[in-house]
């Protein structure tokens, strides 16, 4: 089988890995010139994290490892109000046990699948037109080419899902902006997550890498675009002029924001597809369900719909067969990773000082060794609530 992957992030490599392990032939486009190695801390939990191990990259993933050793909420003078030291469970806390950044483990999976599949950077789908036997695509580079399935992996702003799988997408608005860059760390900074609130549905967060540097998060509640407004001038000035007076580490991060250059703003936004795939051409990873930072999960989803996507391909004589069981299989995980908990993010974004001191009260019940059983519930996203399929038997017939 000929499979063409649109999007280099982490489920179109992902997908690559396992699809040459069952003897796929695999091209991989992707817009961007060179790999997008940007973003901050990504968590690979429960089943992602038994897939990973199945791939022998669980050393590799914990040798590329954040170092983050839990999460601590502070106050305005920088004291600790509550922490949650990392966990050594596949799911649970705030901070996973493997901690990595995006580009660490986007770099991975490209190095592990760059010598089998034939990867095309700048490259971008023009058209498919989806056939009985082969499905043609031609790409804005021009020249067309015939492959048995295309996988759109293209993330959350993918541009090509409406109209490639005519599928029926609802967008779901959490109603929070969340700005991220990098400072240079200093002597003062340690392993943890900071997690900082201002008033007015603002919170500042500080974790860090690997590299030296201090990850910065700037989120507020709103649904306003911070990057395409032209009256608000650039997302700097908006994103200072929101924080100004938020206190607590504000000074020394909107300092690092002038210098900044790897700014990244998003609004999150739940992705719902009626369904993932149309003939041969299927959706993958955000590009398909996006469940947003906010859930945990975004990565995690990605690790294990590559698996099962390739898994049930190589499992199933008709393409149709096997994209029909990866549904099956991945539908209510992803449903699960969705359904946020009730009040997700407007809880942990007070905006009044009455909601501040009572969100700081739960943080401090929460801590408490006698809530352990509460605390695992809050910080445990659903990543384990799937029975992973096993595929190891085709690994062996299809590969010989
Ligand atoms: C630059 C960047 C930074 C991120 N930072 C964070 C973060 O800090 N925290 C977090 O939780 N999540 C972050 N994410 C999202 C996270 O990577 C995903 O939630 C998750 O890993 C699922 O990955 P994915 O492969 O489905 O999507 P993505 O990782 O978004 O990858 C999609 C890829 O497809 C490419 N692409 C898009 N359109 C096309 C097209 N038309 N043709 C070809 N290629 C295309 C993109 O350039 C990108 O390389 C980030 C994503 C990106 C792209």
């Amino acid at each position: 089988m000929r499979v063409l992957i649109s999007g280099a992030g982490i489920a179109g490599p992902s997908l690559a890995w396992w699809l040459q392990r069952y003897g796929f032939a695999c091209t991989v486009v992707e817009r961007s010139p060179t790999l997008r190695t940007e973003g901050q801390n990504v968590d690979i939990r429960g089943a992602a994290r038994e897939v990973v191990r199945r791939m022998g990259l669980d050393d590799e993933v914990a040798a590329r490892s954040t170092g983050e050793q839990g999460t601590r909420f502070i106050d305005g003078a920088g004291h600790s109000v509550a922490e949650f030291p990392v966990t050594h469970s596949d799911t649970e806390g705030a901070t996973a046990e493997r901690e990595i950044l995006r580009g660490q483990l986007a770099s991975l999976l490209y190095e592990q699948t760059r010598g089998a599949a034939d990867y095309r950077f700048g490259h971008r789908i023009a058209e498919v037109r989806d056939g009985e036997r082969e499905v043609t695509v031609s790409f804005d580079q021009g020249g067309s080419e015939s492959f048995d399935l295309v996988v759109l992996a293209e993330g959350v702003n993918s541009r090509s899902r409406d109209s490639i799988v005519n599928t029926a997408i609802t967008e779901r608005s959490l109603g929070l902006t969340i700005a991220y860059y990098s400072v240079e760390r200093s002597a003062a900074d340690d392993d943890w997550w900071r997690w900082y609130n201002a008033l007015g549905g603002r919170t500042i967060s500080l974790r860090p890498d690997n590299l030296g540097r201090i990850r910065v998060s700037l989120s507020f509640l709103s649904d306003a675009r911070v990057d395409s407004d032209p009256d608000l001038g650039s997302p700097k000035d908006e994103l200072t002029e929101r924080f100004r007076d938020a206190g607590g580490p504000a000074g020394r991060v909107l300092a690092g924001l002038a210098d900044a250059d790897d700014l990244y703003v998003e609004r999150l936004r739940q992705i719902r597809a009626d369904r993932w795939s149309n003939g041969r051409t299927v959706l993958l990873g955000d590009a398909a369900w996006c469940a947003t930072p906010v859930s945990g999960m975004g990565t995690s989803l990605a690790v294990v719909g590559a698996y099962v996507l390739a898994g049930e391909l190589a499992a199933h004589v008709h393409h149709q067969d096997g994209l029909a069981a990866y549904e099956r299989v991945m539908r209510p995980y992803v449903d699960q990773a969705q359904d946020l908990p009730p009040g997700t993010p407007r809880l942990a974004h007070p905006r009044s000082r009455p909601g501040l001191a009572a969100f700081r009260t739960a943080l401090r019940l929460a801590g408490s060794p006698a809530f352990a059983p509460v605390r695992r519930r809050m910080f445990a996203p659903p990543a384990d609530r799937l029975q992973l399929p096993d595929f190891r038997h085709l690994e062996t017939t299809r590969s010989s």
